[in-house]
């Protein structure tokens, strides 16, 4: 950055109003009981992936999830890939 230069004014406005709205999305998942929640794969950084409850209500990470549900989550994924490389070379042969 340039010395004596500002940030354009109308960003460091919004930048504001996200930093707000975060904060706002964040005390909403802190009061939310997480009721209902799916299981699903998220990805936190590049290359790195965690199975997660998802609350379906504020979209918040819902903590205690079993290894029950991550091998039924992981199996179900399992299957989905099995079938798409089957449909991959059932395609393939017919081109
Ligand atoms: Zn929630």
């Amino acid at each position: 950055m340039t010395e004596g230069k500002r940030m354009n004014p109308e960003i460091e406005e919004l930048m504001k109003i996200i930093s707000k709205a975060q904060e706002a999305i964040a005390a909403i998942r802190t009061a939310c009981q997480h009721v209902e929640y799916k299981v699903a794969q998220t990805s936190w950084a590049p290359g790195h992936h965690a199975i997660i409850r998802l609350c379906l209500s504020c979209g918040g990470v819902s903590e205690g999830i079993t290894d029950e549900e991550i091998r039924v989550f992981l199996e179900i994924q399992k299957k989905e890939i099995t079938a798409d490389i089957s449909t991959f070379n059932n395609w393939e042969g017919k081109d």
